[in-house]
């Protein structure tokens, strides 16, 4: 089993970085202060709720039991149900899903859709593992968690190494014991089993959204802006490729073991089929290729880090040369990058706006599965438009009305949004 202490130790140290609940933390703290908000609100709204620490005996197809470490972290429910992926990792960490957990709790609240955070993890590797063992670990792991979740408690949805798939079984599992069918247990579906249209593509939707917005700030038209993406999966796969069709020029992207780069620009399409076709962009022609971390610094209008965390540090922010930064994947800038990239006048779409796409139309999923009425594609992209471009609006005029950086106002905007329901409500005692 992974050894998650070492794991942590392994990914920040020699650093002068912080895990990503500490980042999480340091960046409420500022929000926090700003606003001015009450000593014990701040107590509050700190911490998550509730963590779930679970041990998972799965048995595997040689016959012998394993057992997996596995998380559940509700960080808030003052505007509704924890809302919040599933990731599946060697080395996912329960600091790693408080983090997000919480980063889930400020994204509903700078979208304005009626959850609260969530995020789960199991400490596995999924490609070693076969497509039955994956299925045994997803419902017991469901099972374990059965007084937890649901529609109005907590609604889980795919993350990394997780996918429809993994819903539809822990939508199969929960209906087992609730002994009728629950989609709105989680989101993400296959849309024949609830899932809605449009979901698969919302967060790289969602970054395409937010990026036509920041590009207009520098006078620029699709055709005009030079883009380069880290992760080819859901999200900067599928970014990549919606950009592309917009008319950007997408001139790198990589995938866990390298980049590819072509200043005239790549032809995603054919990129894409090339990666699902040979598993890797190692041997794509037409393209020179690349480390991930000098992807990172070629100079470009816009950047979007859509792979993990931690990815633009203190060491290596001083080299970002792009104007806007989008940020698909959740926490890929560290605090101490933060400052150098303000300073250097790098405009930031904070992740908690930037990949918001995705949250937005899970919470359409879920309203159509309450419904039981099922929109069109064309609607549930409209609508996410239509929340896109009011929150980034909302957060820029935040942004120049308290002179703050974009990521301050982000957390501002969601910060004061769960104060105020978390005030009214009131404490329970
Ligand atoms: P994914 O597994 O589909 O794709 C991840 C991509 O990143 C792959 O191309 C992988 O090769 C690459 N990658 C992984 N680790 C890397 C590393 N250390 N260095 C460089 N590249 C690496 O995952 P995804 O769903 O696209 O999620 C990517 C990020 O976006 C994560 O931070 C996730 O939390 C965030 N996110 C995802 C969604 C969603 O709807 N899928 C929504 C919001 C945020």
């Amino acid at each position: 089993m992974a050894n998650p202490m070492a794991d942590e130790q392994r990914r920040f140290k020699g650093s002068d970085e912080k895990n990503p609940f500490e980042a999480m933390s340091e960046r409420f703290d500022r929000a926090a202060q700003l606003l001015g908000l009450e000593p014990d609100l701040y107590a509050v709204m700190r911490v998550p709720s509730r963590e779930i620490k679970v041990y998972i005996p799965v048995k595997m197809d040689s016959g012998h039991i394993e057992v997996f470490e596995g998380f559940r972290v509700q960080h808030n429910f003052a505007r509704g149900p924890a809302k919040g992926g599933i990731r599946y990792a060697p080395d996912v960490t329960l600091d790693e899903v408080k983090a997000l957990s919480a980063w889930m709790t400020w994204k509903c609240a700078v979208v304005n859709v009626p959850f609260g955070g969530g995020k789960g993890g199991i400490i596995c590797d999924p490609r070693q593992m076969s497509l039955g063992e994956l299925e045994r670990l997803t419902r017991r792991y469901t099972a374990e968690l059965i007084d937890f979740i649901g529609p109005d408690r907590d609604v889980p949805a795919p993350d990394m190494n997780t996918n429809e798939q993994t819903m539809a079984w822990i939508m199969d599992t929960y209906s087992m014991h609730a002994r009728h069918t629950v989609t709105a247990v989680v989101t993400g579906k296959p849309v024949a089993l609830g899932g809605s249209l449009g979901r698969r593509e919302a967060t790289g939707r969602g970054v395409l959204f937010t990026v036509n917005e920041a590009i207009k700030r520098f006078n620029l038209t699709p055709e005009q802006t030079s883009v380069v993406v880290q992760g080819s999966g859901n999200v900067g796969g599928i970014g990549a490729s919606l950009m592309y069709d917009q008319g950007y020029k997408v001139i790198a992207i990589s995938d866990i073991h390298g980049a590819i780069y072509n200043s005239k620009g790549l032809n995603i399409p054919e990129v894409l089929e090339y990666l699902d076709r040979t598993k890797s962009l190692e041997g794509y022609a037409d393209a020179d290729h690349l480390a991930n971390d000098e992807l990172l610094e070629i100079e470009c209008d816009v950047l979007a880090p859509c792979a993990t965390e931690n990815q633009i540090t203190s060491h290596n922010a001083s080299k970002i040369k792009c104007k806007i930064l989008a940020e698909g994947a959740n926490g890929p800038t560290t605090p101490a990058a933060d400052k150098i990239l303000f300073k250097n006048g790098v405009f930031v779409i904070p992740d908690i706006l930037a990949n918001a796409g995705g949250v937005t139309v899970s919470y359409f999923e879920w309203v159509q599965d309450r419904m039981g009425y099922f929109w069109r594609e064309d609607e549930v992209n409209q609508r996410l438009e239509e929340k896109m471009v009011a929150s980034f609006n909302e957060l820029s005029q935040l942004a120049e009305l308290h002179k703050v950086d974009t990521r301050t106002a982000a957390y501002m905007l969601a910060i004061d949004r769960v104060a105020y329901d978390t005030r009214m409500r009131g404490i329970y005692a």
